[in-house]
């Protein structure tokens, strides 16, 4: 039985699908105006295993991922540039220009790490009407008002406004911008913002109200209900989340639909420096392209992040990484030294009993609220305990691995015989210190697609990653 912690209710529950089978799952995705740093990059790696874990389970999953391309203030009270108009006119590139590329890099980022791709990745932009529609259905029921610059929502006409964060509201400080002085609760927020008078935005749509762009809530529910239904099974989010983004989520689609929107809210902590959330804001970001630059592998950052709970906070550091490295390296060239076997029931009785004993462990780790941490050193004494690759065994692997996503399959293919001869000529080279000539050599074995990892138990061979 799949156990999660469920944001809604502050416990671990039972998961039960809607559906039989089929489970609709929603993930805030990023805003696209700079690269996605590390911290951003956890909060998807959680996503997956949410995904991954669904899929072992026996379910299918919809998985569908916003792309947060207008709309999105500089200030969550409403205040503020748009962070993609921002960043255009700073590197003097159009709007839509910075919101493809920083998409783009995202997606990048995301195959590198063997996040598998949602369904479908929906664009703020591309459903413009699906939004005011929903603004439209609000209206209607009397929920909105009009200030100079918007459409809000009344978050006192929505009684349990809130219940998910349990903040005092009243302790929210009122915005000191004009417009926000319009706002009859401090908690209220635009739905519709309409395109200031004195400036030329680069993204603004005709809409009932006037001209202008959505607020950055209203888009999630807009297209979770269009691709999910108005109730779906899971939504997804970092835990900065809870408090605005999804309390609002919460309040508009069950305002227009009398439905809860989804049944299970679940969010990653936060990846920290030190004592701080790694952030934009703050200044201590990294990126996935700078740890490659030093020489790690994304999958190095995958398995830290699986190192840990989601639900805990982690702290990044270059240790951090050098010892997932090691880990990752050694669980490697333990699979690569386990002889092959071509028997397919070589010793059944005992083989296969402790293999489905390890699998049992590491489903109940995960099924407990996804304990990668516990499911991780399960995997590894499933892999120290072999004694011969057989059909079965390797088919298990796969199966460990498709949990986790650490390609680990991968390494079962051998090289062939032209690509060790390099690596051999490569080591001897090494060996005289003839840096230069070595490295031409791993050039030549890289565009046979293989790449040599020199790990303390010597060179291995891995097939460069088919992603
Ligand atoms: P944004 O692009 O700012 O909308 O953020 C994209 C995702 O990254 C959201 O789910 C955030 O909750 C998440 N996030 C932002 N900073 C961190 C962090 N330091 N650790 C984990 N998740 C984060
Ligand atoms: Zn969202």
């Amino acid at each position: 039985m799949l156990v999660l912690y469920n944001s809604l209710s502050r416990k671990k529950e039972a998961f039960r699908p809607i559906k039989k089978k089929l489970v609709g799952l929603y993930t805030c995705g990023p805003t696209v105006y700079q690269y996605a740093h590390l911290g951003n990059l956890r909060a998807y790696i959680f996503s997956d295993t949410v995904k991954r874990v669904l899929l072992l389970n026996g379910f299918r999953v919809k998985h569908i991922m916003n792309i947060t391309d207008v709309g999105h203030l500089e200030s969550d009270a409403d205040t503020g540039e748009d962070k993609v108009e921002r960043e255009a006119k700073r590197q003097q590139r159009s709007a839509w220009d910075i919101a493809r590329f920083y998409e783009d890099a995202f997606k990048r980022d995301l195959q590198r790490l063997h996040i598998l791709p949602p369904a479908r990745y929906a664009r703020a932009t591309e459903h413009i009407k699906e939004q005011v529609a929903l603004i439209g259905k609000l209206e209607q029921k009397g929920v909105t008002y009009r200030t100079s610059d918007g459409i809000y929502f009344d978050t006192a006409k929505f009684p349990t406004y809130g219940a998910f964060t349990q903040v005092d509201l009243r302790g929210i400080k009122p915005g000191i911008r004009i417009a926000q002085k319009e706002k009859r609760n401090p908690s209220d927020f635009a739905l519709w913002k309409f395109s200031p008078k004195d400036k030329k935005r680069q993204m603004e749509w005709p809409s009932p109200w006037g001209k202008g762009f959505p607020g950055w809530h209203i888009e999630c529910s807009a297209m979770s209900m269009t691709y999910l239904g108005e109730h779906f099974d899971i939504h997804t989010g970092g835990i900065d989340h809870i408090s605005v983004h999804h309390t609002n989520e919460i309040a508009q689609s069950e305002a227009a639909t009398g439905k809860p929107l989804a049944n299970y809210w679940l969010h990653a902590n936060f990846l920290q420096v030190g004592k701080t959330r790694m952030g934009k804001s703050e200044g201590n970001f990294r990126t996935l392209d700078e740890l490659v630059g030093d020489g790690f592998d994304p999958l190095d950052f995958r398995y830290v992040a699986l190192s840990a709970h989601y639900r805990s906070p982690l702290v990044f550091s270059r240790d951090a990484l050098l010892a997932a490295r090691r880990a990752r390296l050694g669980l490697i060239s333990r699979i690569q030294r386990i002889p092959a076997s071509t028997s397919t029931r070589s010793n059944p009785s005992s083989e296969d009993f402790t293999s489905g004993d390890f699998k049992k462990a590491f489903l109940a780790a995960l099924n407990n609220d996804l304990s990668t941490p516990r499911a991780l050193p399960v995997l590894r004494r499933f892999v120290a305990s072999a004694k011969a690759r057989t059909k079965t065994w390797s088919g298990d692997l796969a199966w460990f691995d498709r949990a986790l996503g650490l390609n680990l399959t991968l390494v079962l293919s051998s090289p062939p015989a032209a690509v060790r001869r390099l690596a051999a000529g490569r080591e001897r080279l090494r060996a005289e210190k003839q840096w230069k000539e070595a490295d031409a050599l791993r050039i030549k074995i890289k565009e046979k697609g293989w790449r040599v990892e020199d790990t303390a138990d010597g060179p291995h061979l891995m097939p460069e990653e088919s992603v």
